[in-house]
């Protein structure tokens, strides 16, 4: 069967009402003598149907949208104007997703300014400067050797490099996994008892600044993955400093890291899902008690897990 074309449907439709309305309508002259007619005039020509509208032109983005804070330790999800090819941060290339959406973040020491700048298919760029608020952090004494559990300086000049070497693999690992683009949750809830970006000193010998945030829970409380991800790191040995480490990718270059594990549930490459157990906590490595140790990294920014997944417990 032929479909009818919408300039027949539509030439149907007005000679059926016309027909009704001439049914309906009671003739004035009725009970007379019919006048007569007038010789019925030809049929008009079926004129051509009118070629259908266009449909109204998609609006086109022509700068950023971007959502999150803009403040030292955060990261913000952005959508890249349309036609974006090529997209920096800072100068820095950024991987774009297909439907346009990116992740920056900015470094716990970040200047007060960040740049994007797309460059469209056409050649223009398109610029937009964003204002980074500062954070504030605190001063944290912690009674704990600055070596961790390396028995001597010595042993942790030795061991360190090692371990440093492998993080700095696991860290450098592409993976794909869209985690970066969820609301991130606490792995686990409790006291916090460190906080992101403190100086610390360790019995009185400065250190670099805490990297994550610190949930005091029992030793033997699981936790779980705050987002989708591939495990890219998971000791088989404790760390010094970390103890039982297990770092997991969430694309876009954002990872999680887990310190001072008791026992760890997950391997290397496994794929995990929000809210899936990891392991449990402990206090292997530099820890003065059981506790979750928390840290998140964009590329080489130190992020506050805070910032990310929001009040511990909210
Ligand atoms: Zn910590």
């Amino acid at each position: 069967m032929r479909s009818r074309t919408a300039g027949e449907l539509r030439r149907g439709a007005v000679l059926a009402l016309a027909a009704v309305l001439s049914g309906c309508v009671p003739s004035i002259d009725a009970g007379r003598e019919p006048a007569p007619q007038p010789p019925a005039r030809p049929e008009p020509a079926p004129r051509p149907a009118p070629p259908p509208p266009a449909p109204p032109p998609s609006p086109v983005r022509a700068d950023f949208a971007l959502q999150g804070i803009a403040e030292q330790g955060a990261a913000m999800v952005g959508r890249a104007p349309d036609g974006t090819r090529a997209l920096t941060f800072d100068g820095k290339a950024i991987p774009v997703a297909a439907d346009g959406r990116f992740l920056i973040a900015f470094d716990r020491d970040a200047g007060p300014e960040a740049r994007l700048v797309a460059t469209l298919a056409d050649g223009r760029a398109v610029e937009h400067d964003i204002a980074v608020a500062p954070g504030r952090w605190r001063l944290e004494h912690i009674n704990a050797p600055y070596r961790g559990s390396a028995r001597s300086d010595a042993e942790f000049q030795r061991r360190r490099p090692a371990e440093l070497a492998q993080i700095a693999a696991a860290r450098s690992k592409q993976v794909e996994s869209d985690g970066w683009r969820q609301a991130f949750r606490w792995p686990v809830t409790g006291r916090l008892s460190g906080f992101f970006g403190s100086q610390r000193v360790y019995q009185g010998k400065p250190g670099s600044y805490h990297s994550g945030t610190d949930v005091a829970v029992p030793a033997g409380t699981p936790f779980v993955a705050p987002a989708d991800g591939v495990v890219v790191l998971a000791a088989t040995s404790p760390f010094t400093l970390e103890g039982n480490l297990l770092i997991v990718d969430h694309g876009m270059g954002l990872s999680s890291a887990f310190l001072h594990c008791q026992r760890l549930d997950v391997k290397l490459g496994d794929r995990v899902v929000q809210g899936q157990r990891l392991g449990t906590v402990g206090a292997t490595g530099r820890a003065t008690g059981p506790h979750m140790h928390w840290g998140l990294k964009w590329r080489d920014a130190r992020l506050d897990p805070g910032k990310l997944a929001g009040p511990v417990g909210g």
